[in-house]
């Protein structure tokens, strides 16, 4: 476990106090590094991770139902997103951004799909899609013209999808043709989350289509560019706040400095920023997994059926214990591939399993609490219908199912035929 010798010793005293006293040593292997639980956070995860539960409550759940039947944020929302550092969390300070770690990106998602995965949506792609990818990718100028605003005013799209071009995303037709020292570009994005509301757009285009997805090239296109026009939301079935929109590329000028990272690398950039969103994804499901159970637990004990409360029946516990075994189990995962980005470990294997299982973990744990809420869990008195509905997402966005099991597969040869 690399990611452990990454956590200092302090940090472990430090988080340990008061609670009992330190014993150092059952944390340390023979070689000295720390061996800690994988849910075991350092203090500034921990803290992030409490400030972003308390900012949910406050700022985000008065507004759920709302936003969720108007299919939009509400401003306060997204302006508290801002000010918190929650759109720049991965991005240097001196950036305008909270410098993070990736793993605490993770528990930002994951805390706030526990109160509504719209706004986990918001800002996991915007964090992990775009910022990541412009952190890593762009050159400094870009990144100075870019990375504040995107961590301080406004949001970033990624768009790859196209209608013709879904899992099968490198088979895309929007052109980048070269004309003098700008690219213009045409063709159509189809669901591109935050689309909505994004100042800026990352734009997969292929610059050279007689070379296949080799020609595939990433462009900043801002969203006041001549020529570029965002449709009317998705009327969807979950995470409905979350405007995922067509977006319109005809004659969109872009000079040439606004080409993002390499050549032909399009291909690549899809596929590498892909596998790091995906374990947003996974805490994103997760948050929905462990909101809705929060939200259900406490209905069990008070809820009286033939002169007890429906806790106390056994097939209710055993279903309950099953759930929460599954969550933890999702947890472990999508921890332990973030641990693995940050540790610079492969985790493309590791990642494909966070977001796959933790889909399902959802999907099982969201039926179940509307089963065990009885008649109420089917109203929209109560947020389990609101959860059941925005866990769908999980197993179609950032690589259906399918796709991620086909990843896993192919893992699974290498490892198997090396
Ligand atoms: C709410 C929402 C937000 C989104 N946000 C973004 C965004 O911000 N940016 C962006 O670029 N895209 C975004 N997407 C697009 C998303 O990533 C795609 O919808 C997804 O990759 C699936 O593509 P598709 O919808 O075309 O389905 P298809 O590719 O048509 O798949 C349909 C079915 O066929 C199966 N299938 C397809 N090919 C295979 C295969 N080879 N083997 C086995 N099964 C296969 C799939 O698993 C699926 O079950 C978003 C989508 C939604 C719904």
């Amino acid at each position: 476990m690399n990611h452990l010798k990454k956590i200092p010793l302090r940090m472990v005293a430090k988080a340990l106090q008061g609670s009992q006293p330190l014993q150092t040593a059952k944390y340390c292997s023979a070689g000295g590094a720390a061996r800690l639980p994988l849910t075991f956070l350092t203090e500034d995860e921990r803290m992030m991770k409490d400030t972003v539960a308390k900012l949910a409550q406050e700022e985000v759940a008065p507004h759920v139902k709302k936003m969720d039947a108007t299919s939009k944020f509400e401003q306060s929302v997204i302006d508290a997103m801002f000010q918190n550092g929650l759109m720049g969390l991965e991005v240097d300070t001196e950036m305008g951004g909270s410098g993070c770690n990736f793993l605490s990106t993770m528990l930002v998602v994951e805390e706030l799909s526990k109160v509504d995965a719209a706004v986990g949506a918001l800002v996991d792609i915007h964090n992990t899609l775009v910022v990541s990818f412009i952190k890593k990718v762009a050159n400094e100028e870009q990144k100075k013209k870019y990375l504040p605003k995107l961590a301080q005013e406004y949001a970033g799209s990624f768009a790859l999808t196209e209608p013709g071009a879904g899992s099968d995303a490198f088979g895309l037709k929007t052109v980048a043709k070269k004309d003098g020292k700008d690219y213009v570009i045409n063709g159509t994005k189809m669901w591109i989350s935050n689309s909505d509301i994004a100042g800026v757009f990352v734009v997969f285009a292929n610059a050279k289509p007689e070379d296949g997805y080799r020609g595939i090239t990433t462009f900043f296109v801002d969203r006041d560019t001549p020529g570029l026009t965002v449709a009317k939301p998705e009327d969807k079935l979950g995470i409905r706040a979350s405007g995922t929109c067509m977006v319109h590329f005809d004659n969109v000028r872009v000079p040439e400095e606004n080409l993002l990272g390499t050549f032909g690398h399009g291909y690549k950039y899809a596929a590498g920023f892909l596998n790091e969103g995906r374990i947003g994804i996974g805490a994103q499901m997760l948050g929905i997994a462990q909101g809705c159970l929060d939200a259900t637990i406490p209905y069990l004990f008070e809820r009286k059926q033939f002169g007890k409360d429906i806790y106390s029946f056994q097939s209710m516990q055993h279903q309950v214990a099953t759930v929460a075994t599954q969550i933890e189990a999702a947890r472990l995962l999508v921890y332990n591939a973030a641990r693995r980005v940050e540790a610079g470990v492969p985790f493309v294997k590791e990642a494909a399993m966070a977001k796959y299982f933790a889909s399902e973990v959802a999907q099982t744990a969201t039926i179940k609490c509307v089963d065990w809420m009885g008649g109420v869990g089917f109203t929209k008195e109560f947020p389990q219908e609101k959860f059941y509905r925005d866990c769908k997402i999980g197993a179609i966005y950032e690589g259906t199912t399918n796709m991620q099991l086909s990843t896993i597969a192919k893992c699974i040869r290498k490892e198997y035929e090396s």
